[in-house]
């Protein structure tokens, strides 16, 4: 069961009922090797605080942020940060929780999280991000080919009251009993926040008692619609803000 209702009636709460904890395990910040962000890793582990959230994990485009003292400032924060990439594998993204950069080096295709998932057993989760959103990377119809390397499908936080692309990943992960998670995939900081899984776990279960519950369905994806004026600004933002900082950063290099 997802939550939905509008965005404005969802302000995340700073503190979950007790036994859940608040996560967001699709991130994107200004160390992304891809995508030109505005906001540090740091700046997003504040904000996440101030949110209530309790596990988090930054998810840059093919690359692993690992980064000691961030580590140890999310530890200072009460947040477990768990290290991830969104990996673009033949097209598709893939979201891959827990592992480290010379792994993440090493998956190049789709058939290669085989491999991975088999030496890392339930040490990792892999999540498929937004599978039905034609802009950027989706797998689409692929998920079926290669449902069983997933532990969970992804609950894309851009849809209306009218315009949701999540129904067939809905579909999918239903009948193929995968649990659903609801992320931002943030890459502006007003994107942050308003979309996230509770997971019934306790805030001290290790990195591997939270994917055990997640692959024990105990979750509630938490997504609300975006209003008609959320969604204008986002699309300003993708269309408009965005290319715009992209190219003053263009300029600014080529000085
Ligand atoms: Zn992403």
């Amino acid at each position: 069961m997802i939550s939905r209702g509008h965005e404005e009636d969802a302000r995340p709460s700073p503190s979950p009922e007790k036994g859940w904890i608040k996560a967001d395990f699709h991130l994107h910040t200004a160390e992304d090797p891809k995508d030109l962000i505005t906001y540090s890793a740091r700046d997003l582990l504040h904000r996440a605080h101030t949110l209530g959230f309790h596990a988090l994990a930054i998810t840059l485009h093919d690359a692993v942020l690992e980064d000691s003292s961030l580590s140890e400032t999310a530890i200072n924060l009460g947040i477990r940060l768990i290290p991830g990439a969104e990996l673009r594998l033949e097209g598709a993204d893939v979201v891959v929780l827990n592992l480290s950069k010379k792994e993440a080096a090493e998956i190049h295709k789709l058939s290669d999280l085989a491999a991975f998932r088999q030496r890392r057993g339930k040490s990792a989760l892999i999540i498929a991000p937004h599978p039905f959103y034609v802009l950027g990377g989706s797998m689409g119809e692929r998920l079926l080919e290669y449902i069983d390397v997933f532990d969970a499908v992804e609950v894309c936080h851009f849809h209306t009251a009218w315009f949701n692309r999540n129904r067939r990943a809905i579909e999918i992960a239903e009948a193929f009993k995968k649990p659903l998670v609801a992320t931002s995939d943030a890459h502006r900081f007003h994107g942050f926040g308003r979309h996230y899984t509770l997971i019934e776990a306790d805030p001290d279960a290790g990195v591997e008692g939270i994917f055990e519950a997640i692959r024990n369905h105990c979750v509630k994806p938490v997504s609300p619609d975006m209003t008609n004026a959320q969604l204008a600004k986002q699309l300003w933002c993708m269309f408009v803000t965005d290319k715009w900082n992209q190219w003053q950063a263009r300029r600014a290099k080529r000085g």
